[in-house]
């Protein structure tokens, strides 16, 4: 399916849609102008008000017929997902299998967090007053998404947007907009009705004018690109929530089950090939059990298999999606062996057809070096020896960023204690990622990591105008602090006060 906006004669070329893992060419879509993206908000503003009355049963059933055609297509999805992106099937199957459950998780919750409330106030003045909260949806949202999960950091963050009643213009990634062409192919068929979500693709500029014309804006990329879009909403004072880029650390605890937190280690610094918002991007390792814990991680990555998207459990690596983040991984280990670093797997390219990076350790790493400061978004694990708990802490903190971080260590309370001291938006014991598909809890990056959450209440209601509502049902004709003022009554309100507030 085409975006559905007429493009104009002298529209901006095509954008060239291509395969990782081979090289080849895909296909071309439309690169929206400013002019077409505003003719597709302009349909999505039309469509709103009918969508937002449908009620949130109506539009829940949507999503309950989407979690089953994402499932009941999931090969369709498969093939769209891994030739764009590269991925392996498995980790493209992390996709639909997230997707299917957002959209559950959304219909089934989202009268629960939407549900108009009533307050019990501590206020005087609401004596005999009753308060309520509701939550109106703001009309049309602007969702911007990355290339690394075009299904999951795209779509997922429509589905509370929409289940609140707005419309959506989505703004898939230039690099991956074909899973975006699926969506909308796959919610027309689930009986989302015409003109709600709008599929807007082309590049940043295209981005840029959806922030124009949208209401609040959802965005997911890099922190540079962050606040560029920050930026540009605040000349039309348009709220965002911004997910950007992190350097996740990981912490093992000399007291940690050396074997999971290897293994640990070794898949979410490498799953979809390293390219993750809350990959592990650094590891600081307790000195007494850094020699077993690199030794494993290495037998580990010796294992892998690298290549093509083939069939399930054929490979565990796939494809860099976009090519200058190859040559920002290989920046990142070039620096680190000039400052002193040992790479002691990978460390180099793929050799051959499409863009493969080995998956690659490296040792002898410290701070001075990218690949501990910068997000390297590629599959490298630096791991870092340390004394102590406390220099993990200090280091795990000493960055620009703060989405998420993990703790290995078999005694709990410590680890909470380490988790309560990291500058990180999520913390993780014992684990690591997991945590993105438990929708109940708020996820969102401190520091240079973002703006805001998605998921939990506060993941929806993002997407809503709060207003609340004050009755006085039983009106006297004048409230004893209405004009005119009188000396007894002001004597007697600053008597009210001090007995209050005074003791
Ligand atoms: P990017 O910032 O280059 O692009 C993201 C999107 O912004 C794309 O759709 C792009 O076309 C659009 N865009 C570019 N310029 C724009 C502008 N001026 N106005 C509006 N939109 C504009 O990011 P990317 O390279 O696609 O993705 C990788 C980055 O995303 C990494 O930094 C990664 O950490 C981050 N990410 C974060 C999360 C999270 O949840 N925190 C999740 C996934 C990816």
């Amino acid at each position: 399916m085409e975006p559905s906006a007429a493009t104009h004669a002298d529209a901006p070329a095509p954008t060239r849609v291509e395969a990782p893992a081979t090289g080849r060419l895909l296909r071309e879509v439309p690169t929206l102008d400013a002019a077409a993206v505003a003719e597709l908000a302009a349909k999505a503003r039309a469509a709103q008000p009918g969508w937002e009355a449908a009620g949130l049963e109506a539009r829940a059933a949507v999503f309950r017929n989407a979690r089953k055609w994402v499932i009941d297509n999931a090969e369709d999805w498969l093939d769209t997902i891994c030739s764009e992106t590269g991925k392996t099937r498995d980790d493209g199957n992390v996709e639909v299998s997230v997707a299917a459950q957002s959209f559950g998780f959304w219909a089934k919750m989202a009268p629960k967090y939407l549900a108009e409330e009533k307050l019990r106030s501590l206020s005087p003045l609401a004596f005999g007053r009753k308060v309520a909260i509701r939550y109106s949806p703001v009309g049309v949202v602007g969702v911007i998404g990355p290339w690394n999960y075009p299904l999951v950091n795209a779509f997922c963050d429509c589905v509370p947007a929409l289940m609140a009643g707005n419309s959506v213009v989505m703004k898939p990634s230039e690099v991956t907009p074909l899973s975006g062409l699926l969506v909308a192919e796959m919610m027309a068929e689930c009986g989302l009705p015409d003109g709600v979500l709008q599929v807007a693709t082309g590049g940043g500029e295209t981005g840029a004018a959806v922030i124009d014309n949208c209401d609040f804006v959802m965005f997911t990329g890099s922190t540079r690109t962050g606040k560029r879009v920050m930026a540009r909403a605040a000349e039309t004072l348009t709220p965002v929530s911004l997910e950007l880029g992190g350097k996740d650390p990981m912490i093992v605890c000399a007291d940690a089950d050396v074997e999971r937190a290897a293994n640990a280690a070794t898949y979410y610094a490498l799953n979809n090939a390293g390219q993750i918002c809350i990959s592990v991007e650094r590891v600081y390792v307790e000195a007494p059990v850094y020699d077993s814990f690199v030794a494993k991680v290495l037998e580990n990555v010796q294992g892998l298999r690298q290549g093509p998207p083939a069939g399930p459990g054929e490979v565990e690596l796939g494809a860099i999606t976009f090519e200058p983040q190859i040559e920002t991984i290989e920046r990142h280990v070039l620096d680190a062996r000039e400052r002193g670093a040992s790479v002691v797997a990978g460390g180099r390219r793929r050799p051959g057809e499409g863009r493969f990076y080995e998956p690659t350790v490296l040792v002898d790493v410290d701070h001075t070096m990218k690949c501990m400061t910068e997000e390297t978004f590629g599959p490298t694990i630096p791991i870092m020896k340390v004394a102590d708990v406390d220099e993990a802490v200090r280091l795990a903190n000493d960055s620009e960023y703060g989405l998420q971080a993990s703790v290995y260590s078999r005694d709990m309370g410590k680890a909470d204690g380490i988790a309560r001291r990291l500058q990180a938006g999520a913390v993780t014991i014992n684990d690591s990622q997991v945590n993105f598909t438990v929708f109940d809890a708020p996820m969102g990056g401190w520091k240079s990591s973002g703006i805001g959450v998605r998921h939990g209440p506060a993941g929806i209601r993002k997407y809503c105008r709060t207003q609340s509502i004050l009755y006085t049902p039983f009106a006297p004709k004048r409230d004893v602090h209405m004009f005119p003022y009188r000396p007894w009554r002001s004597k007697l309100m600053s008597r009210v006060v001090r007995l209050l507030y005074g003791r």
